[in-house]
């Protein structure tokens, strides 16, 4: 279960990301774009615009809601967390993290007070950036536990990452 956002969807394939799952999305991606990359990759369309699914005639979710956690509701039948990365997915770019690197390795990452107060990191195989447990995380899985209750939420995000 592979995704594509359109254009209007960064939000929602962030949290996608950190909840494990395996979004591409690119700011001003053409439809063309994005029908072909479906195709190529097998991804399912995620889409705001009413229309496109049914101009071009192909399978996707056309997404109801403007707020991310209606979004993230509405998709709750279909996500199947069995296929959802363990540790969870860069924000970012949607690679793969790698849990737990030791700590010497992220100093130079992060800044001092995080490096201090934190216990445990992550970095993303594709551009490096380094995640960790922070004081907003809290919030997130609250947040999370509403949408998908009993579902453990994002393990790693960062707090600038789940803004507009
Ligand atoms: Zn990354």
């Amino acid at each position: 279960m592979k995704f594509i956002a359109d254009a209007m969807l960064g939000r929602l394939a962030r949290w996608l990301r950190a909840l494990g799952f395996d979004v591409l999305y690119h700011r001003g991606i053409s439809d063309g774009q994005l029908l072909k990359i479906s195709r190529e990759q097998e991804r399912t369309i995620l889409t705001r615009d009413t229309l496109f699914l049914k101009r071009k005639g192909v399978d996707g979710i056309f997404i109801r809601h403007d707020d991310v956690f209606e979004q993230l509701a509405q998709l709750r039948d279909t996500l199947d967390f069995r296929e959802a990365a363990s540790v969870g997915r860069c924000m970012i770019c949607n690679g793969l993290l790698d849990p737990a690197p030791c700590r010497e390795e992220v100093r130079e990452s992060v800044p001092d007070f995080v490096y201090l107060t934190s216990r445990e990191f992550a970095r993303c195989r594709d551009c490096g950036r380094v995640y960790w447990e922070g004081s907003h995380q809290r919030k997130m899985r609250e947040k999370i536990e509403t949408v998908f209750p009993g579902r453990r939420g994002p393990l790693f995000a960062r707090e600038e990452d789940t803004g507009k």
